[in-house]
């Protein structure tokens, strides 16, 4: 498992930030699986990043210190050490933007359908369960929107 894959989504984001604010100083490389470096935050905490062993890594924040958490400074420390990465990272995740909206794009298209052939009994009972079940805004929007004094 790699560093990306354990980092909560929080961490890989932050710690993304991190490494294109060039946060990390200090980078020091012990050998292509391990480097340590400095993150510059709050304060400037102590890194120790092992790829091959992401588990292994350490780093002294208050998230992290003496627990195996994957933080954003270790997550930053990785792309700072491997730039490539970050940039899949992106990739990635753009990628699965995509397909997360395409995936809304044929629920709309297969709900909208779905309503044109539903009977006004049918609209209503849906319509009422809508509004029992949906957030409190619901009704705000739909006053609005119907000019409903
Ligand atoms: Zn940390």
């Amino acid at each position: 498992m790699g560093i990306i894959s354990i980092a909560s989504g929080n961490s890989c984001w932050r710690g993304l930030d991190y490494f294109k604010d060039k946060k990390v100083i200090k980078l020091r490389k012990i050998n292509d699986n391990e480097y340590t470096s400095i993150v510059r935050g709050n304060k400037n905490y102590n890194v120790y990043l092992n790829i091959e062993h992401p588990r292994k890594s350490t780093c002294d924040c208050p998230l992290a210190k003496g627990k195996r958490v994957i933080c954003k400074h270790i997550v930053a420390t990785y792309f700072t050490a491997m730039p490539e990465e970050a940039t899949n990272f992106e990739k990635e995740q753009a990628k699965l933007q995509e397909e997360y909206e395409q995936y809304q794009d044929e629920l709309y298209d297969k709900v909208i359908g779905y309503i044109n052939k539903m009977s006004k009994k049918e609209l209503i009972e849906e319509l009422i369960h809508i509004f029992d079940y949906g957030p409190e805004w619901i009704y705000d929007d739909f006053i609005k929107r119907n000019y409903i004094e």
